[in-house]
């Protein structure tokens, strides 16, 4: 049992303003598009998405698109949303899913609970539509005055995902020979299937308008959170010239050894944003085993670091390393270090501390057998 979505993201967005195509301007610095592409795949139930494309947006498509196995390549839609959808269900055909889901490439806010309830209803119904019910009272309107209250009892506003079972929302495609058809769950039912609303919510809104940009912002900035991580590391000293700490070489009568460079507090940094994310820990991401990382550029793992922040939407907030050692002294190097992280993390340096302390001669790093890092840092996602 397949199932596959399909999002629609042919449109001009005309009513949207703004110079791009709606689906490919931003909201909290991310096209809505790899937004909804990330909501669909979130869903474990999708084996397969597509995406219907206008024939000119062939570049901001790829620019867009994130990498995964399960998205397949662009197709290209039509001049209306009923061809569009006709379209992508006839490049699937070869090779059909079980169950199809079509959404709306506008709606980045699409609940995971809405998806999986849509693909659920799909076992006892040949179709299902997210939708939720009207709440406010409902007015005709004549001459710009308030006229005859309509009835709002069983009326509900239509929203995507709306699914079917494959084959017979194609054939009901198909069928059609009005190109304005208003959408999928309306061609189902002409079709003689029963559709079944699903209770969806508000939040899953299309965002149409200019003002709908504001919202999405709004709703956005609701949902980010602060995350914190903190990261540890200790490297042996062994015969050397020199010690590299947080990227920059400060010449010394020994050297640090282990994974990579053995940058203790680079390695401390990384750690702490991989812990924020909950995406394990240096060590995962490149195992010390592997000949490839021995004398590495320890900046390679606190890129990797810092792109997964991004690739989940999220932004560095700031990041505090301490060093602990007897020797060398940090003090005249600290702002360099701070410099080259900040370099290396595409952030101000006034995002970044590097400070240091002894251990009072206690311990390993008070016998100056090596060197020890702290590193917290937060991140807003
Ligand atoms: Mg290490």
């Amino acid at each position: 049992m397949t199932t596959a979505a399909l999002i629609v993201a042919a449109g001009r967005g005309s009513r949207a303003g703004g110079g791009l195509p709606k689906q490919y301007r931003q909201i909290g610095g991310e096209p809505i598009l790899a937004r909804t592409i990330r909501a669909l795949l979130t869903c474990k139930q999708v084996d397969l998405l597509r995406v219907v494309i206008h024939p000119d947006d062939k570049l901001l498509y790829e620019d867009t698109a994130p990498d995964d196995p399960r998205l397949g390549p662009p197709i290209i839609g039509g001049s209306e949303r009923a061809l569009s959808v006709k379209l992508g269900l006839e490049a699937m055909a070869e090779d059909p899913p079980n169950k199809i889901l079509v959404h709306d490439a506008a709606r980045p806010f699409v609940t995971q609970a809405a998806i999986c309830d849509v693909i659920e209803a799909l076992v006892d119904y040949p179709g299902a539509l997210a939708a939720v019910p009207v709440v406010d009272a409902l007015r005709r309107e004549e001459d710009g005055l308030c006229a005859d209250p309509i009835d709002r009892t069983r009326v509900w506003r239509a929203q995507t995902p709306q699914g079917f079972h494959f084959d017979e929302i194609l054939a009901a495609h198909r069928a059609n020979t009005d190109p304005m058809a208003a959408d999928d769950a309306e061609l189902a039912r002409a079709a003689g299937l029963s559709v079944k609303l699903v209770e969806s919510n508000a939040e899953n809104f299309k965002i149409t308008t200019p003002n709908d940009f504001a919202r999405a912002e709004r709703q956005l900035s609701v949902a980010l959170e602060t995350r914190v991580g903190q990261g540890y590391d200790v490297h042996a000293f062994a015969p050397g010239e020199k010690v590299t700490l947080c990227g920059v070489d400060i010449p010394f009568d020994k050297t640090l050894s282990g994974h990579s460079d053995a940058d203790v507090s680079m390695h401390a940094l990384t750690d702490a944003i991989f812990g924020a994310l909950a995406e394990g820990d240096i060590g995962q991401w490149f195992p010390p085993s592997e000949a490839e990382w021995k004398g590495a550029d320890s900046a390679i793992f606190l890129e990797k670091a810092m792109e997964r922040i991004r690739a989940r939407g999220g932004v560095l907030i700031n990041a505090d390393i301490t060093i602990v050692c007897e020797q060398p002294k940090i003090g005249p190097h600290a702002q360099a270090m701070r410099q080259r992280l900040a370099e290396i993390m595409m952030v101000e340096v006034g995002r970044i501390s590097v400070k240091a302390t002894t251990s009072e001669r206690l311990g390993f790093t008070g016998r100056s057998e090596g060197i020890a890092a702290n590193a917290i840092v937060s991140i807003s996602l």
